[in-house]
């Protein structure tokens, strides 16, 4: 066994995570949407959307049969939305094509939408004890400050080289503890800031710990000038109701609820009175925000608008009227949620 597992699988007994809700299970979907949502955030926010989504779709045939819209409102507001949607669609392939079982090979796994090697490592390790390495943003670090690999990620070369070091540490036995305490070493020891080195299982013979470079790996990215994109939005009521848009499946907020958009901020007189043939309507408010991405940052401008009457008034396909009441349920992105809150309507 090598140094690094053999340290961290008598480490985890006393100090790893062992109450997760999804490490009281080896179900493969169980797993699959776990390590799905962990993607990109942090243990703490994803349980509760875990629970959440468990309990409504609790295998792969109920999230299959699910409508498409009540999916990505259980993952309203945890970011990252076409893992919800290449998790719909995976959940389709898998009971159409393997009977609603989730297939146990590495290579069936990674041709399902959304899942990457990492992640189908993740699912054999855990759900059928397979060994098979794992390496997220995490393990990436810990390995490059244990190895003392001064160098980016993102680099080809390195992850090549990442993964041959993750594959020759796995152990022999005890695959699920060896895989859990890479995870917990990496988000709660070996963290990206402040690594606690002084109670990390791997110190002794650390690369990075023993040379002082534990603060220099990995090597910062280059920065790069993110973008700003600016969009024109218009927040429509009337007494009762707000007309939203559902954006289209592929792009920003892709399948959530938002409001009509634009290029370029139209006549609100003219819209209005092209897509509601509505005449009177007043300006209550103006305003904008910044939503951040992982490319680009988008500013949004908003207008207000105020409806003086209860009746719908039809609206193009693409529109929907929702009652005041029923907006908080709504499948929407984060910066929309925010935006409802501090708006007040009529
Ligand atoms: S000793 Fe420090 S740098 Fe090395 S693996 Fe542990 S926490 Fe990370």
């Amino acid at each position: 066994m090598s140094y690094i597992s053999k340290q961290l699988i008598s480490w985890h007994k006393n100090y790893g995570r062992h109450n997760l809700p999804w490490q009281q299970t080896r179900d493969p979907y169980a797993i699959w949407v776990s390590e799905i949502m962990l993607q990109q955030t942090q243990v703490t926010t994803v349980i509760k959307y875990y629970q959440k989504f468990m309990d409504n779709f609790p295998t792969v045939s109920a999230l299959a049969e699910a409508d498409e819209e009540k999916v990505m409102k259980l993952w309203a507001g945890l970011g990252y939305y076409a893992r919800a949607r290449n998790l719909y669609k995976s959940a389709t392939i898998v009971s159409n094509e393997y009977k609603g079982v989730l297939p146990s090979s590495m290579e069936n796994l990674i041709a399902l939408p959304g899942i990457g090697r990492s992640t189908a490592g993740a699912i054999c390790a855990f759900s059928f004890g397979q060994l098979k390495p794992i390496l997220d943003g995490n393990v990436k670090r810990v390995l490059m400050r244990f190895y003392g690999i001064k160098d980016r990620l993102g680099n080809s070369k390195i992850e090549k080289n990442l993964w041959e070091l993750a594959e020759s540490n796995l152990p022999k036995f005890n695959i699920e503890i060896y895989t859990q305490s890479l995870m917990d070493l990496g988000s709660t020891i070996c963290k990206r800031k402040n690594a606690e080195c002084c109670v990390c299982p791997l110190t002794t013979n650390c690369q990075s710990n023993l040379n002082n470079w534990v603060d220099t790996i990995p090597l910062p990215k280059i920065k790069k000038i993110i973008p700003t994109k600016e969009i024109f939005t218009l927040i429509v009521e009337n007494k009762k109701n707000i007309l939203f848009f559902k954006k289209p499946p592929k792009g920003i907020w892709g399948g959530l609820w938002a409001f009509p958009e634009f290029d370029q901020l139209p006549s609100t007189q003219d819209w209005l009175s092209k897509n509601l043939q509505a005449k009177k309507y007043t300006v209550e408010n103006k305003g904008e925000f910044t939503a951040k991405f992982t490319h680009f940052k988008l500013r949004v401008f908003y207008q207000h608008i105020l409806l003086p009457s209860t009746i719908l008034l039809p609206c193009p396909k693409e529109l929907y009227w929702i009652p005041k009441i029923e907006i908080n349920d709504g499948a929407m992105p984060a910066p929309i949620k925010k935006l409802i809150n501090k708006i007040t309507f009529a």
